[in-house]
This record gives C-alpha cells, sequence and structure tokens, in this order.
C-alpha cells in the first residue's frame, strides 16, 4: 500500500490512512509513504535558498518543516514516550537539515547529493508519523529507513534501483519483519546509493518504489496479490474531470494503454513507474483515500475486452506541415523530414503524411524557427501553433468496429487538423485547434461512454 502526499498531509489523514491499513492486516500488508504534501516542495525551496545565501528563507522553510510534522504529531494523540520519540526525531532531522543548510551556503555550492540528503527528510519523517499512528491503534509496526533496503546506483536526483540487491533486502530485511507479526513502514522516493548516501529516485519516486518493493518481495519468494497506489483521485478516469463532468473511473485498463493515457495527458501515474510490478504479473490498483470504498483502476499487464477506454488531451501544441510536389513519390524524402528533427533534438509526436506532404506535431515549446529554416531546403512549410492532441485510447482499436465513424461523426462540425489511425491497436490520435479541444472531448465522452450502458 502506497499512500501519497495528501493521503498523510496532516493528522488526520494519518489517522484515515492508519485505519485503512488496519482493516487490511489480514493480507500481511507493507506500507510505502511519501512525504506530507509539499514537504519535498519546501525542502527543494530550502536547498536553493541555502546554495543562494538568503538566510531568512531558510530559516522559514525549516520553520515550516517543523511546525507542520510537530502539529501532526500533536494531533495524533500519542502516548506521551511515543510523542517524544517522535519530536525528538524532528529536532534532530531539523538540526541535520540546518547543518546541511549552512554548509550549502558556506559553498554556495548544492551538489544533486546533497540535495538528496535534504530532501530524503521529507520521507523519512512521514514515515515515523505513520508508523507511530499504526502503534497507536494498537497494530504493531516497524519503520524501516529506505537506505536500509532500497539500493540504488550513485545518480543523485534520478537514482535507478538494483533489482537484484532489492530481492536480497527484501529477503533479509523486510520480510522478516512481517513474519514477526510486524507491518513494514518505509519512506518512498528515497535510497542508498552505493557510498551509502541518500539518492532520490527523481520527483514524484514514491509510485516507483512501491513497485519496486512489490517486485522486490515477489522476487524473494513472497506471495504479492497487488500495488495499490492511494492517491486522492478515483483511479485513472475515462477523461479529464475538469473538462467532462461525466467523466468516470475506469475498472481496468493495460499497461499500454496506462502509458498512451498518461503520455496524452492523464497526470494520475507516470507508468514507466509500475513498470516493476506490471513486469511480473502483479495488478497496480490506483485508489482513492477520501472514498475507500470506491474500487478505482486496476492496471495490469494486459486488459480483457476491446473497445474505447479512456479520452486524453494534451495542450500546448504545435504542427508543421512540409510539402512539395517534388515530394511525389521521392524517396528519402521522409528520412530528410525527419533527420531535421534528429539533429535539433525535438521529439516528434502525431505524424501523418500524404502523397505529397508530412504534417508532424511538436510540443509548443520547441525550436520551431530553428525547424521551419532547416525544412525550407526540404519544401514548403507552414506551421500551426495552439493546437491540441486528442486521443481515445482502448484495447483493439482497430479491429473495434465503427470506433473511427463513431469518433469523427460525434465530432460533427469541429475542425480536425490532422489524424493518426492505425500506428498502435491503443490509440487514434487527432490534432484539433486549442479552442476546440475541450468541446471535443465533451461530445466524444458523450458518444462513447454516456450514450449506451456499455
Ligand atoms: N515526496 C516526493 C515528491 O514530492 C516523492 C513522492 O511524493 O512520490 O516528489
Ligand atoms: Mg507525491
Amino acid at each position: 500500500m502506497k499512500l501519497g502526499g495528501t493521503s498523510v498531509g496532516g493528522a488526520d489523514r494519518i489517522e484515515a490512512a492508519a485505519s485503512l491499513v488496519a482493516s487490511r492486516l489480514d493480507e500481511g500488508p507493507f506500507v510505502v509513504v511519501s512525504a506530507m504534501a509539499g514537504v519535498t516542495d519546501t525542502l527543494l525551496a530550502l536547498s536553493r535558498a541555502a546554495r543562494e545565501g538568503r538566510a531568512e528563507e531558510v530559516r522559514a522553510a525549516l520553520q515550516e518543516i517543523v511546525a507542520r510534522h510537530r502539529e501532526a504529531i500533536d494531533a495524533l494523540g500519542l502516548g506521551a514516550g511515543a510523542t517524544a520519540a517522535l519530536q525528538e526525531e524532528v529536532a534532530r532531522e531539523a538540526a541535520r537539515l540546518e547543518s546541511l543548510a549552512t554548509g550549502v551556503g558556506l559553498l554556495g555550492e548544492l551538489s544533486a547529493r546533497t540535495s538528496d540528503a535534504i530532501c530524503a527528510a521529507g520521507e523519512l519523517l512521514s514515515s515515523a508519523l505513520v508508523a507511530a499512528a499504526l502503534e497507536r491503534r494498537g497494530v504493531a509496526a516497524v519503520r524501516v529507513d529506505p537506505r536500509d533496503w532500497m539500493a540504488t546506483d550513485g545518480t543523485h536526483g534520478a537514482a535507478l534501483p538494483d533489482e537484484a540487491a532489492l530481492a536480497r533486502n527484501a529477503a533479509a530485511r523486510l520480510l522478516p519483519e512481517r513474519a514477526a507479526g510486524r507491518v513494514v513502514v518505509t519512506g518512498g522516493f528515497v535510497g542508498a546509493g552505493p557510498d551509502g548516501a541518500a539518492t532520490t529516485l527523481g520527483r514524484g519516486g514514491s509510485d516507483f518504489s512501491a513497485a519496486l518493493l512489490g517486485a522486490a518481495l515477489r522476487d524473494a519468494g513472497a506471495d504479492v496479490s497487488a500495488i495499490e497506489i492511494w492517491t486522492d483521485v478515483d483511479g485513472i478516469l475515462t477523461s479529464d474531470p475538469r473538462i467532462v463532468a461525466g467523466a468516470r473511473p475506469v475498472p481496468l485498463v493495460g499497461y499500454a494503454e496506462a502509458a498512451e493515457l498518461a503520455f496524452f495527458g492523464a497526470k494520475v501515474l507516470h507508468p514507466a513507474t509500475i513498470r516493476p510490478a506490471v513486469a511480473r504479473g502483479i495488478p497496480v490498483r490506483v485508489r482513492n483515500t477520501f472514498r475507500p470504498g470506491a474500487a478505482g483502476t486496476t492496471i495490469r499487464a494486459e486488459a480483457p475486452g476491446e473497445g474505447v477506454r479512456a479520452l486524453a488531451m494534451r495542450t500546448g501544441v504545435a504542427a508543421l506541415f512540409v510539402g512539395s510536389p517534388r515530394m511525389l513519390l521521392a524517396h528519402g524524402f521522409a528520412a530528410r523530414v525527419f533527420s531535421v528533427f534528429e539533429r535539433r533534438g525535438v521529439a516528434v509526436d502525431v505524424i501523418a503524411t500524404s502523397e505529397v506532404s508530412i504534417s508532424i506535431t511538436v510540443d509548443a515549446r520547441a525550436p520551431i524557427a530553428l525547424l521551419v529554416r532547416d525544412l525550407e531546403e526540404l519544401g514548403e512549410v507552414s506551421v500551426l501553433a495552439d493546437l491540441a492532441v486528442v486521443s481515445v485510447v482502448g484495447r483493439r482499436l482497430r479491429s473495434t468496429p465503427r470506433v473511427a465513424a463513431r469518433v469523427f461523426g460525434a465530432l460533427g462540425d469541429l475542425n480536425v487538423v490532422l489524424i493518426s489511425q492505425g500506428a498502435s491497436e491503443t490509440n487514434l490520435t487527432f490534432v484539433v485547434e486549442a479552442k476546440d479541444g475541450p468541446e471535443a472531448l465533451r461530445r466524444l465522452h458523450r458518444e462513447l461512454f454516456e450514450k449506451e450502458a456499455a
């Protein structure tokens, strides 16, 4: 069970999370927690302020972190001994952060290694609080320092796990705790490099930690029924609920679909982070701590069924059109066009071709003027900015009858700039002007999800 930042964001949320874990003891859960919501941001702000010698800001950040944890500890209603022990731990972490900040300030330099040492504080503290809240409910719990099991390489800020070492550590350090009847609570995001120094897995890394933990337990021979990502939304939704009022959770999606959805704008979780679990056939469930009764979304390597599962949209997209009558049947034209993007280090996104032109979308922040200059040597170039890529994601879309007809029928009078279908069985993608994007999503959602009960 991975508890995200908002799920441990204050004493009441920690209480709710502990009660959730306590209700699942028969399943032998392991618990991975994020830092309290906002704490990692504050730690990063503290690091930058220290580097730039802004002592006042360092003090304010430090005070904020101490106050957040102090308040939560007091409100948890722990026994006197547990409260004192936790408050002392907060004071120790604060002192450690203060001396790190002083060092950074003196040097005027912030290495990724030191930044990791500072950032680690968030998860070290939140895991102690959650373990204490479990203990208060009479649940035997032990906080395990992530540096004791999350073995990584030395790439600070974006460390890569050593999965063989993780399996060994799960067997030696984690499974014995459960065998002794204790619930392990550990911090996500943080690890230890080959030299023992704290590393971090990158922002949002606690999901990755949870998937790696599940994978390591499985590799160590344990039976891992699922990874649960407990967050503040109902799972992966059929569309963005801020745009489409009728959006609802998708019960089951395949890994490839989840990847397409994430790429095309759904921000619930980054699929790469759950790959270690999915690769071992361990399902990943996204669930809402604010509505624990809701089923959430389950992601599996392959989800059964076919047809449309969800819609996603990404804005901030521009399209380049490269055309030339000379292109007619000219071999090598496409290669020359794409080599321009390669040279400029720009990722191409949606591609469509005709006999005489190639259309390519890119992130609007790409160096478009430079691309245009290079492409003009190959043909006539035009650019459309302010576009949105809309993606219809599902399974076996090409073989599902009438998907394209229903999609383009539903769009009605909205102007479609370009279409890409068939490259993958999991998406049908088209591009519209950004101003039409929300309406396109709403029309599609009505047609594909609200018309029939299916
Ligand atoms: N606390 C870390 C972050 O904010 C990791 C996480 O929450 O997953 O990026
Ligand atoms: Mg988080």
